[in-house]
């Protein structure tokens, strides 16, 4: 089983990449950050304590999660829903709960047996979920054009993007520091990793540097 590791900050690109990378290689891709993103909506819709570990655990334990092109919790579509700036808030200290991340782990490493391994995007795939990983990236970008990319995606047209940086950059900002600071599995270069700066360079020349570097 070979897996992939991608990590890396909110609008490094991960995203965009994996996805590329996977297509290119004929592999799987697992986005992770749905998976802590579906806990969080449930937590909104049944507005748990966020600091309520147990409670929390208890429903990633007991979803329905399917994690591919379109997410599907309990049977419903909630790809567009669990991308909102309300989750995107919330979803950092859902991540912050051990019980959380322990549940989801072994979700993850479940899909990649089912899937004898493939390209996995996250914060932690290099350093705890896949430490033997057979290629570990950690991608990152400067923070303005972070912002730009989240704030392009979020937004159809230039001139509303343009607007939405600012808030962008300090909304990102703030969930980098609770993913980076968090004591349960926070966002840092997993050793062995190699860092890939992506500012500047299109999807394409990424993907082909991974290759390379496969
Ligand atoms: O990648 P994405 O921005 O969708 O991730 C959403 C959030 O999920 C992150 O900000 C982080 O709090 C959490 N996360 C995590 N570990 C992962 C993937 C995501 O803690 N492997």
């Amino acid at each position: 089983m070979q897996v992939i590791a991608i990590d890396g900050p909110s609008g490094s690109g991960k995203s965009t990449v994996s996805r590329l990378l996977a297509e290119r290689l004929g592999v799987a891709r697992l986005d992770t950050g749905a998976m802590y993103r579906a806990v969080a909506l449930l937590a909104l819709r049944l507005k748990i304590d966020l600091e309520d570990g147990e409670l929390l655990a208890g429903l990633a334990q007991k979803m329905n999660l399917q994690v591919d092109e379109r997410v599907l919790l309990d049977g419903d579509d909630v790809s567009d829903e669990i991308r909102t700036k309300e989750i995107d808030r919330t979803v950092p200290f859902v991540a912050r709960q051990v019980r959380v991340r322990e549940e989801l782990v072994r979700r993850q490493r479940s899909w990649a047996d089912t899937h004898g391994g493939g390209v996995v995007e996250g914060r932690d795939i290099g350093s705890v979920v896949f430490p033997n990983a057979a290629l570990k990236v950690y991608l990152t970008a400067s923070e303005a054009e972070r912002a730009r990319r989240r704030a392009v995606e979020r937004t159809t047209d230039d001139a509303a993007a343009t607007g939405a940086m600012k808030m962008t950059a300090e909304a990102i900002a703030e969930r980098d520091g609770i993913d980076s600071s968090r004591e349960a599995s926070p966002l840092l270069v997993a050793e062995g990793a190699v860092v890939l700066d992506s500012t500047g360079l299109s999807v394409d020349e990424v993907v082909s540097k991974i290759v390379a570097l496969l």
